[in-house]
């Protein structure tokens, strides 16, 4: 499939045959990565997470609760894609309210790594890579609370941006943790990111967590000859498969090659990340979910006896268990004589996260680190709700301190040929030198798709 910047250049004419082809591609694949081939008009067309509005379009976030839910107005990514010439096409399939590291937990049923049927694609963002990945997707756009887009990214062999939290409006897309998630794209090279990241960026007065800050284009103007100090933190790689110590190791050589300074740092162990994200992406889940009540969006009940058998039969109904279990642990965690112990000190934990790498980005422009602890793993592999969680070891830390982190396709497996990814992480909106980063460790790995 083309490049984003190839289809720049397209006229409407064949951009109408691309979007044939792409269906034809995914339906042929059976990967069940899109949920629906929704069409808007003319466009280079772009795959949406099911989490992200369209006007006039289901949106469900992969959950029964929406079924039936249609979307009121366009998200400001939607708005911001079409002022580029990008147009909405078709919907990704997801993990349930994007809670999960699989797509297992959709409505709709697993989406399939392109690489291997038998292993999931990543999650939650795991439609939109596979279709990327598979060429059914010129690009996409994922959504990353804790790591939603970067993982799945790693898994499929493709490109994926989480910016820092700020830079990209949140307003119209489905809430999971409002202090953590952030919408960015999913392509096949830095260049092709950087495109759609500029499309969509920028303030917006109807998300009050947007910055207030402007941004020059990032394409056209990323710099992969500029030298870097790049810290890579030794006590995280040794916690990490050999597939992918092999590919942290050659993207060391390839980026020393580059002409970039690399320093050896540690930083804690990463199951404190784990523990305070788990309590404060849930919490904000169960009060986000809490307005899923039957009345105001989306499926209700049949024949409710009275209020509260709708509030329960409902939720009862409409929920799967991941997301279950995440609202209650969110009530759990928020409840009085537990606030204290439970969400607040994971609230101070985050800023312990955050002296921690101020202290690397005082003598480093990058970090480099693993995505995942190993490839992808086996559909049903991670049936353990724990075992899940702790996958999520490398990619949580940044969306609690609100880093933008970029992950790059380094390498294949041999034993697997599974691709093995690793991401780069830039201090807080500091865009710009981490994709001059990241253009760098991309042509000088070379990965092939
Ligand atoms: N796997 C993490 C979770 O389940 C992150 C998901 C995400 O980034 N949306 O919460």
């Amino acid at each position: 499939m083309i490049s984003l910047k190839e289809a720049l250049v397209k006229s409407e004419e064949e951009l109408s045959e691309i979007r044939q082809e792409l269906k034809k591609r995914a339906e042929a694949n059976g990967l069940n990565a899109y949920v629906a081939f929704d069409e808007a008009g003319e466009g280079i067309p772009i795959l949406l997470k099911d989490n992200i509005q369209v006007k006039d379009w289901g949106v469900t976030c992969a959950s029964r609760i929406l079924q039936g839910y249609v979307a009121p107005y366009d998200a400001t990514v939607v708005e911001k894609m079409r002022n580029a010439g990008m147009a909405p096409f078709g919907r990704a399939n997801m993990d349930e309210f994007a809670m999960g590291s699989t797509t297992e937990s959709s409505c709709y049923g697993p989406t399939l790594n392109p690489h291997d049927k038998s292993r999931v694609p990543g999650g939650s963002s795991g439609g939109s890579a596979a279709a990327v990945a598979a060429g059914e997707a010129i690009a996409a756009l994922g959504s990353d609370t804790g790591g939603s887009i970067r993982q799945p990214a790693a898994y499929c062999g493709v490109v994926g941006f989480k910016p820092t939290y700020g830079r990209v409006s949140r307003y119209g897309l489905g809430a999971y943790a409002s202090s953590l998630d952030q919408i960015g794209p999913i392509t096949r090279s830095v260049e092709d990111a950087a495109i759609l990241y500029d499309a969509i960026k920028g303030h917006d007065p109807r998300d009050s967590t947007s910055a207030e800050l402007t941004e020059d284009p990032i394409h056209g103007n990323i710099d992969p000859d500029r030298k870097l100090t790049i810290a890579v933190i030794d006590n995280y790689v040794e916690a990490a498969s050999p597939a992918v110590r092999a590919a942290h190791e050659e993207a060391v050589k390839a980026l020393e090659s580059e002409g970039h300074r690399i320093v050896h740092k540690e930083l804690s162990n990463p199951k404190y990340d784990i523990a305070a994200y788990y309590i404060v992406a849930t919490a904000e889940a169960a009060t986000n979910l809490a307005r899923y009540d039957g009345i105001r969006y989306g499926r209700r009940c049949e024949e409710p006896k009275n209020l509260e058998d709708l509030y329960f039969r409902t939720r009862s109904e409409g929920f799967g268990e991941e997301v279950k279990r995440r609202i209650l642990l969110g009530n759990f965690v928020l409840s009085s004589g537990y606030y204290d112990a439970y969400y607040l000190k994971a609230q101070k934990v985050r800023h312990l996260i955050r002296d921690e790498f101020n202290r690397v980005f005082d003598e480093a422009d990058l970090i480099l680190v693993p995505v995942a602890p190993d490839i992808a793993p086996k559909l049903g592999e991670l049936a353990d709700p724990l075992e899940m969680y702790k996958s999520d070891m490398y990619t949580i830390a940044v969306n609690l301190i609100g880093l933008p982190g970029i992950s790059l396709p380094i390498r294949k497996d041999a034993d697997s040929g599974m691709p093995v990814g690793l991401q780069l992480l830039a201090k807080a909106f500091d865009e710009r030198t981490l994709f001059d980063g990241a253009a760098s460790l991309e042509r000088s790995v070379a990965y092939s798709h």
